[in-house]
């Protein structure tokens, strides 16, 4: 069985396609984590995971939404709205369907996507004021965090040292960085979430990057790895092109395997369990 730890595909875009897109899960018996982004996406994450036996939902604010952002990249092109981490919301959110919320964010740092006008040192002190309340959410509820970083492991790393953290910790969703930065992370309690951006190739004009994430994923201790989509972004390799859809997780865990040179049911196994682990919620 394969969990996929971090997928969307209760958004918008994903309307027309969504029952073919659970079929296909459903199928192949993938069981999904819903993870919303703001308030509307993670009420309809926590709506489709109320409605299905197999989904479950994470609810935060993800860090692009903090302030207004231009997004522009392949696979989308949106406006995102301003949004705070309302606790009130949220809270009702979470009394809605307590056995199925089983994460908070996707939360996080994020300076790839920076909004024009506003200097680097006020976005990051919203960010990081914004993941606080997240962090006191998870506490409460003693479940574990939906981690987004990028651009910004070292300031994230030095506000996971100073706060109190959640028993349960959480996942580094998407994790691309090098060994140096995942060693802070795992030494924290922290689990690291891996994406089809593992099977793409290595990239003629900077070799080095997908190495150095290949690296990390033969150094991490067995029980700390995660699988995830991301989708409908981030189709693996043998897909590229396509929409990406959670039951790709398949490609993840097989290159997983592959690079630790071990039998991919056996990796599919304990995977299966690290995810468990750590979001206990799931039945
Ligand atoms: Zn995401």
């Amino acid at each position: 069985m394969i969990i996929d730890t971090h997928c969307h595909i209760q958004f918008k875009g994903q309307d027309t396609d969504r029952e073919k897109i659970i079929t296909r899960c459903r199928e192949r018996g993938v069981i999904l984590n819903l993870v919303g982004t703001q308030k509307d996406t993670s009420e309809r994450a926590v709506m489709l995971a109320k409605e299905h036996p197999d989904m479950y939902a994470s609810i935060g604010t993800h860090p692009n939404h903090v302030f207004p952002t231009h997004i522009d990249e392949e696979e989308s092109h949106f406006l995102s709205r301003e949004e705070d981490f309302d606790t009130e919301f949220y809270e009702e959110l979470y009394n809605r369907a307590p056995d199925k919320i089983i994460g908070v964010g996707e939360c996080g740092l994020d300076l790839f996507h920076l909004p024009p006008d506003i200097p680097v040192e006020t976005v990051l002190n919203k960010q990081k004021e914004i993941f606080r309340k997240h962090v006191a959410f998870a506490i409460k509820h003693t479940i574990p965090l939906v981690i987004h970083v990028r651009d910004a492991h070292e300031p994230m790393i030095e506000l996971l040292k100073t706060i109190s953290l959640p028993e349960q910790r959480g996942t580094i969703h998407c994790y691309t960085g090098n060994w140096e930065f995942a060693q802070e992370y795992l030494k924290l309690g922290f689990y690291l979430g891996f994406t089809g951006v593992i099977t793409f190739p290595v990239k003629k004009t900077n070799p080095a990057q997908q190495e150095s994430l290949w690296e990390v994923i033969r150094n991490m201790p067995e029980d700390r790895i995660l699988v995830e989509t991301d989708a409908p972004y981030l189709a693996p390799q043998k897909y590229r092109g396509e929409q990406c859809e959670p039951w790709m997780t398949e490609e993840c865990v097989a290159k997983i395997a592959e690079l630790r040179g071990k039998n991919p049911e056996e990796m599919e196994q304990i995977i299966f369990e690290n995810t468990k682990r750590l979001f206990h919620k799931i039945q």
